[in-house]
Formats: structure tokens, C-alpha cells, sequence
């Protein structure tokens, strides 16, 4: 990328994601309490005054507020700027690898669903079916176009619509079985069918393969950071509580869109280092 091009073009990538950030903010809030995402404009959640359209500027809106409200002054939490920055800098990140394409613009929307999901996973313990599905949807469109595209083929299209599929079915399988299979072993349910839902989202996104692999890293730092909790839990007596499923799929798909070839590549050398 030329150098003239890229400094200005990171600067407005990340504003852009910055305020992609901002309205995820907003459906974070919102969707889980059933309230309109577009009405009513940004408002206090205490005294309920509307924002001034330079106090919603993401992340320097609140640091000019110094993290306080314009009027009441009860304070905002810390996670909108935050959620607002690491928005900017996911999209900026997809943007230097994938460069202006076609997969820019799809992570970007994949990688929104993934946060929205996982904080309200975070939030309520629940990921919520609009999101889910709506992120299917536009994942299995974005495969077409993505097969569509570079030559105009429609072989192409359905192909590759076929691949989301597969994975979209692979997914919803996979984590099924994994439902059962704990509920047998345990006695209880260790995914939620919300999990399950993300998982064919995500299957969509990144055909079955990489499906695989972001699915096995998530349970990786599943289990790394769930023991983590559990003894942090034993020391203050307060076991038993779960642990949301969806932020690990998400970090899983995140790692697999920047290095899936890599970690791909590097296993399969590992196993037969003749090919
Ligand atoms: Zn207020």
C-alpha cells in the first residue's frame, strides 16, 4: 500500500470502526431489553437527557466528559469508549491485512456480529436468535459474492454457497453433539443451543475448515480461562457459576481470520512435512 494512501485511509478505517462501535454499543443496551435500536437517539441511562452530538463522539466524547454525564453527572461506564477503540482497531487491523477488498468489508460485518454477541453474551447469558440468524444470513450472502465476484462465475457462487452451507450445518451439529454429549457425561448442559446458533454463524463465514480450527482454539482458552475462574471462584467460596461459551467463539474466529492459514499450514507441515 502506498504510504500517502494508507495513513489517511487508517485514520478514516478507524474512525469508521469507531463508530461501528458506537452503534454496537447502542444494540449491546438495547436488543437484550427489547427496546428499539433506532429510536429513541443516544440518551442518559440515568436523568435520560439526550446526548449533544459532540458528546457522542466515540471514544473522545467520553474522554472530553471525562467519563461523566453532561448534566447529571453519574458516570459512563469505561466499556463504551472501550468497546468504541477496540471496534477502530479490529477494523484497521482487518483493513492492513486484507488490504481494500471484498473480505475487508465482510470481516468488518462478521467481526461486528462477534462483539455484539459477546457482550450481550457476557451481559444476560444469552445470544440473542435475531443476531444469530441475522448474521448467518449475511454470512451465506457474503460467500456468494465472494465466489461471485473475481470472474463473474455463477459455478463460483454456488459453490461457495454450498461451503457456507456445509459449515452452517457442521456447526449446528457439532455443537448439538457437544450439548448431548455433556449432558450425558455430566448431567447437565455445558453449551446453551445459543452457541450452537453462533457456531453455524460462524461455519457460514468461514467454511468448515476454519470452522474446525476456531472452534478448538475457543475451547482451548475455554478451558484455560474457565479453570482460571474456577480456582479464583474456590478462594472466594463462590462456585457454580457459568461461564458465557460465545466470547471464546468469537476470539476463536477472530485468531482464525488473521492466522488460520498459518496455524493451518504449520499443523499440516507438522504431520506430513514431505507436502
Ligand atoms: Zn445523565
Amino acid at each position: 500500500m502506498d504510504i500517502l494512501f494508507a495513513i489517511p485511509a487508517s485514520v478514516m478505517v478507524f474512525a469508521l470502526g469507531a463508530s461501528i462501535g458506537s452503534f454496537l454499543n447502542v444494540i449491546v443496551y438495547r436488543l437484550p431489553a427489547g427496546l428499539s435500536i433506532l429510536w429513541p437517539p443516544s440518551r442518559c441511562p440515568k436523568c435520560l437527557n439526550q446526548l449533544k452530538a459532540y458528546d457522542n463522539v466515540p471514544v473522545f466524547g467520553w474522554i472530553f466528559l471525562r467519563g461523566r454525564c453532561r448534566y447529571c453527572k453519574s458516570k459512563i461506564s469505561v466499556r463504551y469508549p472501550v468497546v468504541e477503540g477496540v471496534t477502530g482497531i479490529i477494523f484497521l487491523l482487518i483493513f492492513l491485512v486484507f488490504q481494500v477488498s471484498t473480505l475487508t468489508i465482510g470481516y468488518w460485518a462478521f467481526c461486528s456480529w462477534l462483539l455484539a454477541l459477546s457482550l450481550i453474551d457476557l451481559d444476560t447469558m444469552i445470544l440473542p436468535n435475531p443476531l444469530t440468524k441475522s448474521g448467518l444470513v449475511v454470512g451465506i450472502l457474503f460467500q456468494m459474492v465472494v465466489g461471485f465476484l473475481p470472474e463473474g462465475s455463477f459455478v463460483a457462487l454456488v459453490n461457495h454457497l454450498m461451503m457456507a452451507i456445509v459449515g452452517a450445518v457442521l456447526g449446528l451439529w457439532l455443537f448439538d453433539a457437544i450439548a448431548l454429549l455433556s449432558s450425558i457425561a455430566f448431567r447437565k448442559t455445558a453449551m446453551g443451543a445459543g452457541d450452537a446458533r453462533l457456531a453455524a454463524m460462524m461455519g457460514a463465514w468461514l467454511g468448515w475448515k476454519y470452522l474446525l480450527l476456531a472452534s478448538f482454539i475457543a475451547c482451548a482458552l475455554g478451558a484455560v480461562i474457565g479453570i482460571g475462574i474456577l480456582i479464583m471462584q474456590r478462594s472466594r467460596q463462590k462456585l457454580g457459576q457459568k461461564i458465557p461459551f460465545g466470547p471464546f467463539l468469537a476470539l476463536g474466529s477472530v485468531i482464525t481470520l488473521f492466522s488460520g492459514e498459518a496455524i493451518l499450514s504449520s499443523y499440516l507441515r507438522l504431520f506430513f512435512p514431505a507436502s
